[in-house]
């Protein structure tokens, strides 16, 4: 018999408390943390009043004046406050609502879906799984194949062109431009 010692470490690592809401769903809402969040501060500093509106306080910009309504540009949309993909142009469609409408999601955990009862209606509210940005509100009445219609707001999105081409212009040493010639004018 030979004794063999094993240094056994063992990481004591602590039992996650989940913890049971125990109401129907949509009402834990206001108590949910999200994976990400800004300090109050920032997000005031950094995003437009608007966005600030739409995205923190579940306001809703008028119809046909949110900037990305009729963009038909390919590329992604993403969460104005965290940065997140939500939405792909190839998913977008024109609902005539008045404001960006989309069949699908980038993926299907982007963005999470709770009860809203608010107005004395039922609607489902759209909001950033990351930071719990307000977007805008899910309704059945979208198109094939998913019938889906995500109704956002373009306050809530920041949209990244898929060629990635950017508008800055390249300093071109100021050609076609003489510098002004220099008198000497002596009194
Ligand atoms: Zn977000």
């Amino acid at each position: 018999m030979s004794g063999f010692n094993l240094l056994h470490l063992v990481s004591q690592g602590q039992p996650v408390k989940l913890k049971a809401c125990g109401l129907p769903s949509g009402t834990c809402r206001s108590k949910k943390t999200w994976p990400k969040s800004f300090p109050e501060e920032e997000l005031r500093k950094r995003l437009s009043p608007m966005q600030y509106q739409v995205t923190q306080q579940k306001g809703t910009e008028s119809a046909f004046t949110g900037k990305y309504t009729d963009n038909k540009e390919e590329g992604t949309y993403h969460c104005v406050v965290c940065g997140a993909p939500l939405f792909t142009s190839d998913k977008k469609f024109d609902s005539g609502s008045g404001w960006p409408s989309f069949f699908d999601l980038i993926n299907k955990d982007s963005v999470t879906l709770t009860d809203d009862f608010s107005y004395g209606m039922h609607r489902v509210e759209a909001t950033c799984s990351q930071c719990g940005a307000h977007l805008g509100h899910l309704f059945d009445d979208g198109p094939r194949p998913t019938k889906k219609r995500y109704c956002i707001n373009s306050s809530s999105l920041n949209f990244k062109a898929k060629n990635g081409v950017s508008e800055e212009v390249e300093a071109s040493g100021g050609a076609g431009q003489s510098p002004p010639s220099s008198k000497n004018e002596e009194l």
